[in-house]
């Protein structure tokens, strides 16, 4: 799955994956003979439910729970928005407390602030220059008027999980709603509802190797919330809308696929991560590795480079000039270009000073990564480091602060820059 047409090297797949070709084969038939819609009696659209509800099971299956428990949504931003907003209105007359950290998705701070300006006190929690939660600080934070604690799996930038069982076990003997958002989890790492604790999880198609524009909702039964969309009733009536059926299918094929290849996957994935942390440390200088080193996903590798713009090495990369040679397609936690001086919140929350945080570059895998394309993306990577830096004004061989800033001492590069 590592290479695409164009012989480009995506690496990129934590904002995206490509379809497995197993999933296109699947849902070809939802959009060519059988285009029934699922909720009209005749056999077309029998035919269609009966697609649904198998599609179901083996989303269950791959996280543990029971099928009647999964809602299909149009991805993991609707599923973050309709737990927030959704569990706020259920649980108003109780409180209007809700606990969350810094470093979490926009789809789940934005759904957030909309609730502050309505009155809703929320806490986020910090987290520390790994990217870590305490659960402490959890336990600390729950007040009598608590109904929702909201945490991601796993950081889709920086890649640390989450001690969610632990906060899961707080949120429980708490009485409190625990919702997870494990859209960068579910069919990379094991994920099993139960053991986390979970009342409530997202999930995404498209970043296991599934079709955009689908997902889901875990809602363990009993769990009081509202819902998003009215309208019909799809989805038990706590979901309005015709089916997406094609997504759907695709979905459930891409669980059914991840539920077979997941642990060759992280297996083989996590020892190609290990291997660009060693190989980045031995040849490039003032590198700092970005996330924890080893409660990550298997994917995700994220560092920065000090007197680098990440986005310079992003458009660099993906732009190459010299004859033959393949675009190299990354991510950055820097955003000069678009607008905003802003890097990421994220990589702020760290506790990185943001000359750091503008520097930050990710890589993220899909299964099938070869070896051979990623030894010619670091080679790339390294050689672009070097011409940027031999140009930057403000790298200082010298000025090996920030990449060892620590977050209660923080740094003082902008002094020297
Ligand atoms: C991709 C992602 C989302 C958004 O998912 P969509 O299905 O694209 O809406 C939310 N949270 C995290 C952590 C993600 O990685």
């Amino acid at each position: 799955m590592g290479k695409s047409t164009n012989s480009a090297i995506f690496l990129d797949n934590a904002a995206t994956t490509r379809t497995d070709p197993e999933v296109v084969a699947a849902m070809l038939p939802w959009l060519e003979q059988n285009f029934g819609s699922p909720a009209t009696l005749y056999s077309m659209g029998s035919e269609a439910k009966q697609a649904i509800e198998s599609a179901r099971q083996s989303l269950a299956g791959l996280i543990g729970a029971e099928s009647k428990d999964i809602f299909f949504t149009s991805g993991a931003t609707e599923s973050n928005n309709w737990v927030i907003k959704g569990v706020a209105e259920a649980r108003a007359g109780k409180g209007r407390h809700i606990i969350t950290n810094e470093a979490e998705h926009h789809s789940i701070l934005m759904p957030l602030r909309h609730l502050e300006k309505k009155g809703w006190d929320v806490t986020y929690l910090p987290v520390d220059s790994d990217g870590l939660v305490d659960p402490d600080a959890v336990a600390a934070s729950i007040r009598p008027d608590t109904v929702l604690i909201t945490m991601v799996h796993a950081n889709h930038e920086i890649g640390t999980i989450q001690p969610i069982t632990e906060i899961g076990r707080i949120a429980r003997e708490s009485g409190v709603a625990f919702h997870v958002n494990a859209a960068q989890t579910v069919g990379h790492i094991p994920v099993d509802v139960q053991a986390l604790g979970a009342d409530l999880l997202s999930l995404s198609g498209h970043k296991f190797y599934g079709p955009k524009g689908v997902g889901a909702l875990y809602i363990k039964r009993g769990v009081r919330i509202i819902p998003l969309l009215h309208g019909g009733s799809q989805e038990k009536k706590r979901r309005a809308g015709t089916h997406n059926v094609p997504g759907i299918v695709g979905l459930g094929e891409a669980a059914r696929i991840a539920s077979r290849d997941l642990v060759a996957e992280a297996d083989q994935l996590g020892s190609l991560r290990d291997y660009i942390f060693a190989w980045v440390e031995e040849n490039i200088e003032d590198v700092r590795i970005n996330g924890h080193r080893r409660r990550r996903l298997p994917n995700n590798v994220n560092f920065s480079l000090e007197g680098i713009e990440g986005e310079s090495i992003m458009l660099s990369l993906s732009y190459p000039t010299a004859e033959g040679a393949r675009p190299v397609f990354i991510s950055t936690g820097s955003a000069c270009v678009s607008g905003s001086l802003e890097p990421s919140h994220i990589l702020l929350a760290l506790g990185m000073p943001a000359e750091l945080a503008h520097g930050s570059v990710r890589i993220s895998m899909a299964k099938g990564e070869t070896r051979e394309e990623i030894d010619y993306a670091l080679e790339a990577i390294a050689a672009v480091a070097g011409r940027l830096r031999e140009m930057s004004p403000v790298y200082k061989r010298g000025n090996k602060k920030c990449a060892a800033f620590d977050k209660t001492e923080g740094c003082d590069c902008e002094a020297a820059g």
